[in-house]
């Protein structure tokens, strides 16, 4: 992964200082480990070509260095906040504003946190919210009723039914039957159908939250070779169609996938939604690689990925947290479907 120091004024004035204070020492081939714990720290989480880049001559230095050095953090929940902010701004300056339903059947745990978020981003954003909590046993009709009412509403321009619905309730009709152009999680047939197009619609809100953690890095795409792990209609394969739109070579890997390890450490960039934690460790991810952890799992009240994070953060390029990693970036992509479905009303009526 290539990520050098530009030649802008602050960048040229870091690297003055870098090569001031640590030419003499890196010169050195038997520096104490002291010295390079100190080195580390400073550095922080300074690139390793970057470094080269200053430091040439001395190889055997920066391989000591870089094997101790930690992946960059992809912080997902302030390049979120940025996000909501900028909406926030657009939105105060909108006549019609955007509207949101959010629909929760029954009382799973789970689903109540993820609406709650929802609703908070809601208003944190300015969308004008509408939040119905609906009983467990509501029927298919009146549920599929509510959703034809909502598609009919002028002031709501986003629908979104909060997954897993109880069991006796068919999932897929009900998704597929909000509108297109409000579909805001991006999960009907005719918004999974349009990703095989370069003509997206509402594309799902966790796949393009994955694209846009990866582009955060400043890690070309293009030609890279991408691993998801998951082929779930709502994750895996959405990330999967939207990595090869942008020109990645993309493997993916799911449960019958034999060596999993042969695959995932071929990956520059490896993306793993399967809810299973510590399913991929350190030895399965190649060095410098941009890791994307979808996975969300709760451990005795913690919330965990799908990576083992402690350890693999010491071979990876960038890695996302759980949390504060996809999951936020997931409700700012939502927002923004939201605004989007806006201009979609606008060019339908
Ligand atoms: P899903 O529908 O259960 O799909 C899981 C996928 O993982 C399946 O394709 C399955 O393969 C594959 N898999 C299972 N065991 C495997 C193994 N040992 N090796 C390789 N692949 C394996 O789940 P999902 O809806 O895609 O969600 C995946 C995870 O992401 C969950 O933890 C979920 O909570 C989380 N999630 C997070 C967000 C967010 O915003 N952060 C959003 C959505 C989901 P098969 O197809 O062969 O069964």
């Amino acid at each position: 992964m290539r990520c050098s120091i530009g030649n802008s004024k602050k960048h040229k004035n870091i690297k003055f200082k870098l090569i001031k204070k640590f030419n003499p020492l890196l010169r050195n081939q038997f520096y104490c480990s002291a010295k390079l714990s100190k080195i580390q720290r400073i550095f922080g989480n300074a690139r390793k070509s970057m470094i080269s880049d200053i430091f040439p001559f001395n190889q055997f230095c920066l391989a000591y260095i870089f094997n101790k050095m930690p992946a960059k953090i992809i912080d997902g929940k302030k390049i979120a906040e940025k996000i909501i902010n900028d909406l926030k701004s657009k939105i105060k300056n909108m006549k019609e504003k955007p509207g949101l339903a959010l629909v929760l059947v029954g009382n799973n745990p789970a689903s109540e946190v993820y609406v709650n978020f929802k609703e908070k981003d809601s208003k944190e954003a300015g969308v004008y919210c509408e939040r119905y909590n609906l009983d467990e046993n509501i029927s298919e009709m009146d549920l599929l009723n509510l959703v034809n009412n909502l598609n009919q509403n002028p002031k709501i321009h986003g629908v979104l039914v909060q997954l897993p619905l109880p069991k006796h309730i068919d999932e897929n009709l009900v998704t597929n039957s909000i509108l297109p152009h409000k579909d805001v999680d991006g999960f009907t047939a005719v918004s999974l159908g349009h990703l095989f197009s370069d003509k997206t619609i509402l594309a799902p809100a966790t796949a393009r939250a994955v694209i846009h953690l990866i582009e955060s890095t400043g890690a070309k795409i293009e030609g890279k070779n991408a691993v998801v792990v998951g082929r779930s209609n709502i994750v895996g394969k959405p990330v999967a169609m939207m990595l090869l739109e942008k020109n990645a070579t993309v493997t993916i890997c799911h449960s019958r996938t034999k060596n999993l390890e042969e695959n995932t450490k071929k990956a520059d960039i490896l993306v793993v939604a399967v809810g299973k934690p510590n399913l991929i460790t350190k030895d399965m991810v190649k060095e410098g690689a941009v890791v994307i952890d979808v996975g969300i799992n709760r451990i005795g009240g913690k919330l965990v990925g799908d990576v083992d994070f402690n350890n693999v953060k010491e071979v990876a390029g960038f890695i996302t947290p759980v949390p504060g990693g996809v999951g936020p970036m997931t409700r700012a992509m939502l927002m923004e479907n939201t605004l989007k479905a806006v201009e979609l009303a606008k060019r339908i009526s």
